[in-house]
């Protein structure tokens, strides 16, 4: 994890060449209370945030691609995994 002065919030190192492929799928389109529990830097074009909605969790990610925000999401996991799967965002281990 890379914190840069002035940053409040963590970047994604980046990617290592063997890393994992997250599935970033559309947007889930229903009603639902989501918490977001943590997030990267908004200094970045691509932002991730770690949500919990309906018991689950899921990583959410925000890109701004010529001007437009494009939204993903990933499957969604029990809290134990998506937390390991965050961890391995941050360190580069996934993308
Ligand atoms: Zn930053």
């Amino acid at each position: 994890m890379i914190v840069r002065t002035g940053c409040l919030s963590p970047h994604v190192a980046p990617a290592q060449p063997d890393h994992m492929r997250l599935v970033w799928r559309e947007p889930y389109k229903g009603e639902e209370r989501v918490r977001v529990f943590a997030w990267t830097c908004e200094c970045q074009d691509t932002v991730y945030e770690l949500r919990h909605a309906a018991g689950l969790a899921y990583i959410r990610r925000r890109r701004l691609i010529n001007g437009a925000t494009e939204l993903r999401e990933t499957y969604r996991w029990r809290l134990g995994e998506a937390y390991s799967v965050w961890g391995a965002l941050l360190g580069g281990q996934a993308r």
